[in-house]
């Protein structure tokens, strides 16, 4: 349980309504409870200060954490 493993990106997913990038066991997202999953997603976007970030300014990300650039 302690030790950090990399994780796989082909096992996380991201959710289509907000772009948020969750492990492979979540169903339903956590930011939006949405369940548009998907695992074909592109690029890899950490958003660590989400008030003061450009980025997720311009993707409308409100939280802090880990997104898709992209979702198919
Ligand atoms: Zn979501």
């Amino acid at each position: 349980m302690a030790a950090k493993r990399a994780s796989q990106k082909k096992l996380l997913q991201a959710c289509r309504n907000c772009h948020k990038v969750l492990d492979a066991d979540k169903t339903v997202c956590t930011d939006c409870q949405g369940n548009a999953l998907t695992t074909e997603w592109f690029g890899y976007l950490v958003i660590i200060d989400s008030r003061h970030s450009d980025v997720a300014k311009k993707m409308n990300i409100e939280y802090n954490g880990r997104y898709a650039l992209k979702v198919r």
